[in-house]
């Protein structure tokens, strides 16, 4: 089961990670080594159902490693940079 994020936060808005697709397969899937395959974690993103909850937290949170909504980090870090603030 993936290892979903620690945190303090209000658990209304946390609500999303209860139906993350990704804590029901492989967690190493989400967290390739370098150079590793992205596409089986990018896979079940596209079909989950909590996919832009899951983007706007890492956003956030300025999340470094690993998938989350489908993005890899290098792909979350070119969004942030063409989003309007
Ligand atoms: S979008 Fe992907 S990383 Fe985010 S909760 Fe869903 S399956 Fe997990």
């Amino acid at each position: 089961m993936r290892e979903l994020f620690l945190l303090d936060g209000d658990a209304e808005e946390l609500g999303w990670q209860e139906r993350a697709l990704c804590a029901q397969t492989d967690p190493e899937a989400f967290f390739p080594e370098k150079g590793g395959s992205t596409r089986e974690a990018k896979k079940v993103c596209l079909t989950c159902d909590v996919r832009d909850d899951c983007l706007e937290y890492a956003l956030m949170n300025d999340e470094r490693f690993g998938i989350w909504g489908g993005l890899s980090e290098r792909e979350r870090r070119k969004l942030k940079k063409h989003a309007v603030v």
